[in-house]
């Protein structure tokens, strides 16, 4: 990948001697990724911003995916075990450094997982006021009955965190499966609201965030969001 120095960068797009560009730099006048750059020798790739003068040399570029995420893989940039999202995608190693996952799924979850570089976007896709539903067809081992709906709607204290949560919509579909629909996304959120009626999970899989739906992606399968998609929060 296009990975090197900040000083060689500039010298070379604005046909100027590195010297030009040290005393720049030393001026505040150089800066990457909206930051002063901190040296001549810092290193840059072709995800970068970099600004000199008020220029815009290179634009950072926006990149938003959907991954159907398989069971067993992990929502994560690092794993030692696992084989991780991220590592899906086929990215150069600069451009996994600069994505993380908005609303991560846990290990044996499967579905629909958003993967960006917009550290805005995804910030305000996951905060409640934003309202965007996150939908999950959930498989237990014991049959389902009418006192989970109005538990679910109510919100549960989570002792942990020291708060209620959001109300969430919960629809049976079938004795072992419901859809629930939340707005937030606490650590383990319905594995622990389930379990609050000792009724364990056997199968999670996350179907929709707001309108943005898997459709006919396959586990393991990727695409880029639309234009919509991503107007989804703005
Ligand atoms: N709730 C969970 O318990 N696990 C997930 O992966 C998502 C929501």
């Amino acid at each position: 990948s296009k990975r090197g120095r900040l000083d060689q960068f500039i010298a070379k797009r604005l046909q100027v001697s590195k010297k030009a560009v040290r005393q720049w730099v030393i001026n505040h006048a150089v800066q990457v990724d909206g930051k002063d750059a901190y040296g001549v020798d810092q290193q840059i790739d072709e995800f970068s911003h970099i600004v000199c003068n008020g220029e815009v040399l290179q634009q950072f570029v926006r990149q938003y995916y959907l991954l159907h995420k398989p069971k067993g893989v992990v929502s994560a940039t690092k794993d030692d075990i696992h084989a991780t999202a991220l590592s899906l995608l086929g990215l150069s190693t600069e451009q996994q450094a600069m994505m993380h996952i908005a609303g991560r799924l846990d290990l044996q979850s499967s579905g629909l997982l958003l993967i960006t570089n917009d550290a805005k976007w995804s910030a305000a896709l996951m905060s409640p006021q934003h309202k965007v539903a996150k939908q999950y067809l959930v498989t237990v081992a014991n049959p389902l009955d009418d006192n989970y709906a109005p538990a679910f709607a109510k919100g549960m204290y989570f002792d942990y965190e020291g708060v209620t949560t959001l109300p969430a919509q919960l629809t049976v579909v079938s004795d072992y499966q419901a859809i629930v629909s939340l707005h937030e996304g606490k650590y383990h959120q319905i594995k622990r609201m389930f379990g609050r009626f000792r009724n364990p999970v056997i199968e999670l899989h996350r179907f929709a965030i707001g309108d943005i739906t898997l459709g006919a992606l396959k586990q393991g399968e990727y695409r880029a969001l639309t234009t919509a998609e991503i107007a989804i929060v703005s």
